[in-house]
């Protein structure tokens, strides 16, 4: 088995698939339930701790630009699938702008 397929295979055998969103939702740790950064999902990769999503990204399409990030376009955070409808490469701009869209659509909804 390649690294590759190696690190495929540990991150999948803790994804439960969303068959109605198709989200591969992560069921390991995460990055806790508070603050900016909070609910994204978390593994032990080479001694390291490391996002999942990033590594799932990073594993099927290569490194991530200095200047771009990774949004989950479902807006699901523990969402890892290594797909468009799911993670897309953005910059980091396009991201904060979205974010803000994401809030302001979320304002809305609980509002009368
Ligand atoms: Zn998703």
């Amino acid at each position: 088995m390649s690294r590759r397929d190696e690190i495929r295979a540990r991150i999948m055998a803790r994804v439960s698939i969303d068959e109605t969103t198709g989200c591969w939702v992560w069921t390991g740790p995460t990055s806790g339930t508070e603050g900016r950064g909070a609910g994204y999902p978390r593994m032990a990769l080479g001694g390291q701790t490391v996002a999942v999503h990033l590594v799932m990204w990073t594993n099927e399409h290569g490194y991530i630009p200095g200047k771009k990030e990774i949004d989950h376009v479902c807006r699901n955070r523990l969402c890892v699938r290594p797909h468009p409808d799911h993670l897309e490469l953005v910059t980091r701009k396009r991201n904060a702008i979205r974010r803000e869209q994401a809030k302001r659509m979320k304002c809305e909804e609980v509002s009368p």
